[in-house]
């Protein structure tokens, strides 16, 4: 007589999870009841969910970790506790704020939209999927994020870990991207009418705190009964990917410039593009060409090597960067040679607290450090 392998392994048998899609809802509800996450953002069991506090961290949230935003989170609420505040502050005091969350065209979004609910919509965030979708940096996670936990809403958010957690729990073949149709079906197949928030939550929790990209800690977990990855024995092939082309590589001179007062040459970079508004130390073109602007290059004609380059590593997105950091100085007497228009400006480091430095500025500062 044949006996089935969960009873030798002590796994319990598979319950039917395509069948009854509520079943999967009504376990992660149970186990969110008990095990959610106390997040600052988040409203108690007692609360009803703050929009603007939604929609800040949801933004901060998207490409950063938990634990990176939550204190970027707090100063952001202590200083603009509003949409209307967040609309009337300055670009540049929100781009400084935002210094070291990375991905800095979120911080452009962010002030258009908190400037869009102030003037159009009377500080109301609207609870709409498709009318959050029309707000700068609110792509379609993010919308249905919203609009499921601030406003209750019957939404789908599809992000990595709802991904990870749904192609294990059905052991998805398909590779991503090609399978994202397919997980999109299934999620929508799982999202219950009501509760929906909590039900959007508890699948975060339960992404980030048991069914992890690696080691998923499947003995915990509520739906382990319903999970075919876990009972094969291999969750973590799921979700299945495809290999990655490897990034290509860009290189670039940064200058560190020095005048005889000790102050340094700083550059704003243009709004739009990478790093757009941010502050940076003056650097060739960004096009791999090794050219510079006309006026950097009148600038360098003046100045004296005083460091041999050092290099300074930074990967982004797409590509990873490489830039050749140069030390050197300017005669003091052409520092005000320098336009009121212009993209350049000197900074004493005594000020450099005040400056919009992107996470690649603070690394060329610290590769000096270790210099001068
Ligand atoms: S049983 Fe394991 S693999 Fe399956 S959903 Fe739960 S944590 Fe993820």
């Amino acid at each position: 007589m044949s006996v089935p392998l969960h009873t030798l392994l002590s796994i319990p048998p598979l319950e039917d999870a395509s069948r009854d899609p509520l079943l999967v809802s009504s376990h992660v509800l149970e186990w969110y009841g008990i095990h959610r996450r106390i997040l600052p953002w988040r409203a108690s069991k007692a609360q009803i969910p703050n929009p603007y506090h939604v929609w800040l961290s949801e933004m901060m949230l998207q490409q950063t970790t938990v634990p990176t935003v939550i204190p970027y989170f707090h100063r952001f609420i202590d200083k603009w506790p509003s949409f209307e505040a967040l609309a009337t502050a300055s670009l540049d005091d929100i781009l400084h704020g935002w210094q070291g969350l990375g991905y800095y065209s979120r911080a452009k979004n962010l002030y258009k939209t908190a400037q869009l609910i102030h003037t159009q919509f009377n500080n109301h965030l609207p609870s709409d999927v498709t009318l959050l979708e029309t707000l700068p940096g609110i792509g379609p996670y993010t919308a249905g994020a919203i609009a499921a936990i601030a406003f209750n809403k019957s939404a789908v958010p599809i992000d990595g870990n709802i991904i990870r957690l749904l192609s294990r729990l059905y052991a998805v073949k398909d590779p991503l991207p090609s399978c994202l149709p397919l997980i999109k079906k299934l999620a929508t197949k799982h999202t219950p009418k009501n509760n929906c928030g909590d039900y959007v939550q508890g699948l975060m929790d339960l992404g980030s705190l048991i069914c992890r990209p690696r080691s998923p800690t499947c003995p915990l977990c509520p739906l382990k009964n319903l999970c075919i990855a876990y009972q094969e024995g291999n969750p973590d092939a799921y979700p299945k990917r495809l290999e990655k082309p490897p990034k290509p590589t860009r290189k670039l001179n940064a200058y560190w410039i020095e005048n005889g007062e000790g102050s340094i040459l700083l550059e704003k970079r243009p709004l739009k593009g990478l790093l757009g508004g941010m502050i940076l130390t003056p650097t060739s073109c960004w096009d791999n060409s090794n050219t510079h602007s006309p006026e950097l290059s009148c600038l360098l004609k003046a100045c004296t090597l005083t460091l041999q380059p050092r290099p300074v590593t930074h990967v982004f997105t797409h590509f990873t960067l490489v830039v050749d950091v140069y030390g050197s100085s300017y005669p003091l007497e052409s520092s005000n040679s320098i336009g009121p228009h212009s993209t350049y400006f000197w900074c004493p480091p005594s000020s450099f607290k005040h400056q919009a430095f992107p996470s690649l500025m603070k690394k060329i500062i610290s590769s000096l450090q270790k210099t001068i």
